[in-house]
């Protein structure tokens, strides 16, 4: 069975990672898409609040996991049998933060592949960051991230 991780912060998820993950779950048997725990970066959802939004924005698609993980993303993907990471390149300043990352990772073991789907055109421009700075300000992201990402947004800044 052909397993691919799609790691990734997901802070929120929005339509270009839905994307990917659903081009994905049609190329592999299973998709698990991993959010990092320990990252460095500051987030405007908890991990929880990622995983959920994760849950419901991907309930449509059966073969699509979704989980969190901490320290490596190899050790974490020997514990799951996978040997494939699912990353989406937007751009050529993607392909440069993914090469040395996709370098790393085959040098720390040899058998996984990081393989990169191209974003829709649609969503070339499209980050979470980017959509927490509209929605911030009130601002619709309702063509940007799914229903639920929105109903998130919009609870999140009108109490903050
Ligand atoms: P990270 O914090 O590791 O960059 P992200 O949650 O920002 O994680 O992204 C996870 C993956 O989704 C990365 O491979 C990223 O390039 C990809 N991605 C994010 N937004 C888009 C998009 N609009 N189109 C295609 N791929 C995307």
């Amino acid at each position: 069975m052909a397993i691919a991780v799609c790691s990734g912060s997901f802070d929120p998820i929005t339509n270009g990672h839905l994307d990917i993950i659903s081009r994905g779950a049609r190329i592999f048997d299973k998709v698990i898409i991993a959010v990092l725990h320990n990252s460095k970066k500051t987030t405007l959802f908890t991990v929880e609040e990622r995983l959920e939004l994760l849950r419901q924005a991907t309930a449509h698609l059966p073969n699509v996991e979704i989980d969190s993980f901490d320290g490596l993303l190899v050790d974490y993907m020997k514990k799951k049998q996978a040997r494939v990471i699912l990353r989406g390149l937007r751009s050529v300043s993607d392909y440069e933060y993914e090469m040395p990352i996709a370098t790393m990772n085959r040098k720390l073991n040899e058998d996984v592949e990081t393989f990169f789907l191209m974003t829709n055109s649609q969503y070339a421009f499209v980050s979470s960051s980017i959509v927490k700075e509209v929605a911030r300000y009130q601002a619709s992201v309702s063509d940007l991230v799914p229903p639920v990402v929105e109903k998130a947004l919009r609870e999140k800044f009108a109490t903050s």
